[in-house]
């Protein structure tokens, strides 16, 4: 695995190499994001000029809260070894400067409407901050196929939207959720839990299961979200930004139990905001 820093550098490795495969992070990695490069590393075999690419930058225009982006939890020696040992042929680190040299009064991307509710209304900026750097990193490694993962519902959407309204040529593979053996989801900000809180956290998607499992029976699952927001806060969760089934490929409310829906969720146990979403049915 050839580890480099600067966009040049990513282009002298890459050369002629076609297909390119990316995953892109924001590092400390768990199963989920092995899982991902796994699924790269697979789509390789059946093409062995192509080239597996991980990049870890941990983006700062993504982040609303400077507290939040400093407790990011970092651990570059240890990606790297894991990325290598889950076959990695590229690992892209840069710095701050190298993505953003300009610091402020770059171009940045205007999200999809997908982008405006839930993550979007609580965390204000994100996604401008993630459409910037997908399309930057896009446009750095010019991917045949770029892989993300489904625990982040809405950026999938709005990545998606975002490819498809800019014409940008590119696949994209949205992978599983992976998950603890209790059923939470695994998250770079999960290391920075107490024994306590990490017991409690799996409250969320407990409430999103059974969020779902009264929308899927055709039951009213308005009244659902409330029981679960209130179930949360009784937990031990500080605060519930929202819980609700929405429709998957707009992330619109949902009016009525139907196909295509998603219980989303986002809540913060011990100043850590988690956030989780399961399909419906
Ligand atoms: P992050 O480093 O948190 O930006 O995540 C990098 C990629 O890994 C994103 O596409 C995430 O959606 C994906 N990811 C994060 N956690 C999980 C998980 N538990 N299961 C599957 N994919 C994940």
């Amino acid at each position: 695995m050839q580890i480099v820093r600067t966009i040049e550098e990513v282009r002298d490795a890459i050369g002629g190499a076609s297909p390119v495969f990316l995953v892109p992070t924001m590092g400390y990695f768990h199963e989920g994001h092995l899982s991902l490069i796994r699924t790269a590393v697979e789509d390789q075999r059946s093409e062995p000029q192509g080239i597996v690419a991980v990049s870890l930058f941990v983006n700062p225009t993504q982040f609303n809260d400077p507290k939040d982006l400093e407790a990011y939890p970092r651990d570059v020696e240890r990606d790297a070894a894991l990325a290598r040992q889950a076959g990695c042929d590229l690992l892209f680190l840069p710095d701050v400067e190298e993505m953003y040299p300009l610091d402020e009064g770059g171009t940045r991307i205007l999200p999809p409407r997908v982008a405006n509710r839930w993550e979007g209304e609580h965390r204000p900026g994100h996604f401008v901050g993630v459409a910037t750097i997908v399309l930057k990193l896009f446009h750095i490694f010019f991917p045949d196929i770029a892989y993300f993962g489904e625990k982040d519902w809405q950026q999938c959407r709005v990545i998606a939207n975002m490819v498809r309204d800019l014409d940008l040529p590119v696949w994209l593979k949205l992978c599983p959720t992976v998950r603890e053996p209790d059923g939470l989801a695994l998250s770079s900000r999960n290391a920075r839990f107490s024994p306590e809180a990490r017991r409690r956290a799996v409250e969320l998607y407990r409430a999103l299961l059974s969020v779902a499992d009264a929308a899927a029976q055709g039951r009213e699952f308005q009244q659902e979200c409330e029981n679960a927001k209130r179930r949360l806060l009784q937990a031990g969760f500080e605060s519930v930004d929202y819980i609700a089934v929405v429709e998957e490929e707009t992330l619109e409310p949902a009016s009525s139990p139907g196909p295509g829906l998603r219980a989303i969720g986002a809540a913060t146990i011990e100043g850590v905001r988690l956030i989780d979403n399961v399909p419906i049915g």
